[in-house]
């Protein structure tokens, strides 16, 4: 029976792959917007003007808000036809000042950045005692003895990795140390970076709460190695200083631009980047690149294409750096109208050419589906798999049905840049805007332009 079964998969799959998936007519278009990306000049010219006409654009303060008021501005420019602001607040957090120096016979500073929501020190700083550990396990297991009225400091490294598993399991320390740590009574934590530059330190935000509520810091990779250095030289104590502030309510918000659509204009097809940077840099990868890129391919579409059927919405999100907060608001205030959301997906995931498209869909063996991948092919993306989660911001109306489709990139490079002072304009390569902004024109092409239900659950073929 096995036997017989493989045989009949072996006749079956030359006549699957034989079908025309994209017609002759659909062949042109797709070739004309691949064309229209390769010349355009569009994606790169809004990373460079954002990057530096607003700069470092943090969640909540004047500079996020000022970049607000620019990206409406650029949108109606580039040939939106609706442009709107979805007002929120948030609570805003700033750093005031971090140092951290080395006490005793080996004084010397070490480089370290307060974590997104850390409280102050008292004025001049905390001392204390430098307690190590590898990993939050080993700290979730430690004697409260071993750690009371201490500094936790949790050396954990990051090594590169392609698909940034390695990120994902070396972050989890920035928000679970102040946590754990505050339990067993530690005065302060201070993690290794998660990420891979040597010299900056990674910043990022912590967890939010009471519970947390113990001065964190980043350190750099290079002072994480000098600490463990000295640590072995003899017990180490630290003055950790760090002052920051905090003002409940600002304002914060999703700039929203769309391309209604003619037929349906109810259906939308949705692309996004967030508009908010770190402070540390001008958020040049992070993330500007993804508001060139989709803000591009929405108008290289329309412009090849004509107007689409479906509406298409680029969102610029605020304040996701501080906790996906645009995404949260944006999945709330649309509860409604999620159901009519044809697909999501954000470009978020730094400079690198696209090179796998993975998708969150009902049935990824579907026609659409293969459509789609016949129509990224000329790039030489290939099919991954069907565990997408179409980016941070798109997380929260993923969890309600949306489907969700990722452009994947390289990130193995990336973590050495990502939230670092590196995070600069010298960053970007203009072919890797074009590239990235003739993927996603094909994407929203094939969503916008057809009825394609990427909800839908696989049928018998
Ligand atoms: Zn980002």
């Amino acid at each position: 029976m096995r036997t017989l079964a493989m045989a009949l998969a072996a006749l079956a799959t030359p006549a699957l792959a034989q079908v025309p998936l994209l017609s002759p007519a659909e062949r042109d278009v797709r070739d004309r917007i691949i064309a229209a990306a390769q010349a355009d000049a569009r994606g790169y010219r809004i990373i460079e003007d954002l990057t530096t006409e607003i700069g470092p654009r943090l969640a909540g303060s004047p500079a996020e808000a000022r970049a607000r008021d620019w990206a409406v501005a650029r949108l109606r420019a580039e040939g939106f036809g609706e442009v709107r602001v979805e007002p929120f607040s948030i609570i805003y957090w700033g750093r005031l000042k971090e140092r951290a120096s080395v006490q005793g016979r080996f004084t010397q500073p070490l480089m370290v950045a307060a974590i997104g929501g850390s409280p102050s020190t008292p004025a001049g700083g905390l001392t204390a005692e430098v307690v190590r550990f590898t990993h939050m396990d080993e700290l979730r297991a430690a004697d409260p003895a071993t750690v009371r009225g201490k500094i936790v400091f949790i050396d954990e490294v990051m090594v590169p990795s392609g698909n940034g598993v390695t990120y994902g399991a070396t972050v989890a320390k920035r928000r679970a140390c102040a946590p754990v740590a505050a339990e067993k009574g530690a005065a302060a934590c201070l993690v290794r970076s998660a990420g891979t530059s040597n010299r900056w330190p990674h910043v990022g935000q912590g967890a939010r709460g009471a519970a947390a509520a113990i001065p964190k810091a980043v350190i750099a990779n290079a002072d994480a190695a000098q600490l463990t250095r000295l640590m072995a030289r003899g017990p180490v104590t630290l003055n950790l200083d760090l002052q920051t502030e905090s003002t409940p309510n600002a304002p914060s918000g999703n700039v929203i631009a769309e391309i209604r659509g003619t037929e349906k204009p109810d259906e939308i097809v949705l692309v996004a980047c967030h508009l908010d940077s770190w402070d540390n840099s001008v958020g040049a990868l992070d993330d500007a690149f993804g508001c060139g890129v989709t803000t591009a391919a929405a108008r290289i579409a329309t412009e090849v294409a004509g107007p689409p059927k479906r509406t298409i919405r680029v969102v610029w999100f605020g304040a996701e750096e501080v906790g996906i907060l645009g995404g949260i608001a944006y999945a709330e205030r649309h509860k409604a109208d999620l159901p009519k959301h044809i697909i999501a997906s954000q470009s978020d995931s730094g400079g690198a050419p696209a090179f796998a498209l993975e998708t969150g869909v009902g049935d990824p063996a579907s026609p659409a589906v293969q459509a789609m991948v016949e129509a990224l092919r000329p790039l030489s993306i290939v099919r991954a798999g069907n565990a997408g989660t179409g980016g941070p911001d798109i997380g929260p109306m993923r969890a309600q049905g949306v489907p969700v489709f990722d452009l994947e990139q390289d990130v193995s490079a990336y973590f050495s840049i990502h939230h670092t002072g590196d995070d600069t304009l010298e960053q970007v390569d203009p072919a890797s805007v074009r590239c990235n902004s003739a993927a996603y024109a094909l994407m929203i092409w094939r969503a916008a332009w057809t009825d394609a239900d990427f909800r839908a659950k696989p049928v018998a073929r």
